[in-house]
């Protein structure tokens, strides 16, 4: 069976610092069986493994399929990688270092890529969402943090190191926030989730009033969720509006900044928090971006929201990997939403 259907099923994998997610995709990029499976994030290598295989099995036997049909795999993962050898080097939300990633999840029986999961999910975007029909692309996706995604002539640009498109660490202010890579000033010590309730709780210790200050009670961690952030905003919680609308210009700004320099066709914001806050968040980011723009005709129109949420990294990684493996099977949607 798997003979002649080669390049039919190919497994799309994002592992995540909280979730996995796998899905089996056709050539048409349809999932036809998915899985999903929390993470273990702190119990070492072999329980991730152990995760990971589980959670491909699982989508695998969802499509009515088992691991000899599946053709390849790819999966999209923190970093920092080394995408040759399918390896996280080490992670800031998992307990791994150098951890065999493609290679433990090959022993399935398919082989397996290993992408940067914002890279994978910014190319599911480009070509199976809100990037359809665009040669070229500046994605961000904010949640904990914010990711970046650059695509230069349908090519995902990798850098010299393999891990080039950190959008949320360009600096738009020196000396500033405190960011998690350990400098001051990055973009995403500004607009991450994280950072938006690190600025709620200062304000709530300072004595300000905001729907969201039972989080803070004890002074505990911080954990919002970004449903949450959309309800005080959408409530015109005064503490909440500050701190959204400080994050989407900071965002916006970095987006001006990286549309002057690479001039891409569409710029796309998603993730987690733009998901939840919507327009009303896309808007805010067009409003803070539209100044610093030059020379576009189209100019803040370029930049819209991501379409394919949470799916966008199983198909991005299952698309490139068919792209690796099978190129002849590859079929693109044609149809532009610009
Ligand atoms: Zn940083």
């Amino acid at each position: 069976m798997a003979d002649q259907n080669q390049g039919q099923f190919v497994l799309g994998i994002d592992l995540g610092g909280t979730k996995i997610l796998a899905a089996v995709v056709t050539p048409d990029n349809q999932i036809v069986g998915r899985a999903k499976r929390s993470t273990p994030a702190q119990e070492g290598g072999d329980a991730l493994m152990a995760a990971l295989q589980g959670t491909a099995r699982e989508a695998i036997e969802a499509a009515n399929l088992v691991p000899a049909d599946i053709s390849a795999c790819g999966v999209g993962s923190p970093g920092p990688l080394d995408l040759e050898r399918g390896v996280i080097i080490r992670s800031a939300n998992m307990n791994v270092k150098d951890f065999p990633l493609g290679p433990g999840l090959a022993k399935l029986g398919f082989p397996v890529r290993v992408w940067n999961d914002v890279r994978a999910g910014g190319y599911g975007e480009f070509r199976l969402g809100a990037g359809r029909g665009a040669k070229s692309l500046i994605a961000a996706f904010v949640g904990t943090g914010v990711g970046g995604c650059l695509i230069v002539d349908g090519k995902i640009v990798e850098g010299s190191t393999g891990n080039a498109g950190e959008i949320g660490h360009i600096v738009v202010k020196a000396g500033g926030a405190r960011c998690g890579c350990g400098q001051r000033g990055c973009m995403e010590a500004y607009a991450s989730r994280t950072a938006i309730a690190r600025r709620i709780a200062k304000a709530v210790q300072r004595g300000l009033k905001c729907k969201l200050d039972d989080h803070f009670a004890g002074g505990r961690s911080v954990r919002i969720k970004s449903k949450e952030l959309a309800g005080a905003y959408t409530d015109r919680d005064p503490v909440v509006v500050r701190e959204i609308e400080r994050a989407a210009r900071y965002l916006g700004i970095t987006l001006a900044g990286q549309m002057n320099f690479f001039g891409p066709e569409r710029v796309i914001v998603g993730g987690g928090v733009v998901e939840a806050l919507g327009e009303p968040y896309l808007k805010l980011v067009r409003e803070s971006a539209l100044p610093h723009i030059l020379a576009d005709p189209v100019g803040v129109k370029r930049i819209v929201m991501s379409e394919r949420g949470d799916d966008s990294a199983v198909l991005g990684a299952a698309l490139l990997a068919r792209e690796a493996y099978f190129p002849k099977t590859v079929q693109y949607p044609k149809t532009s939403t610009a």
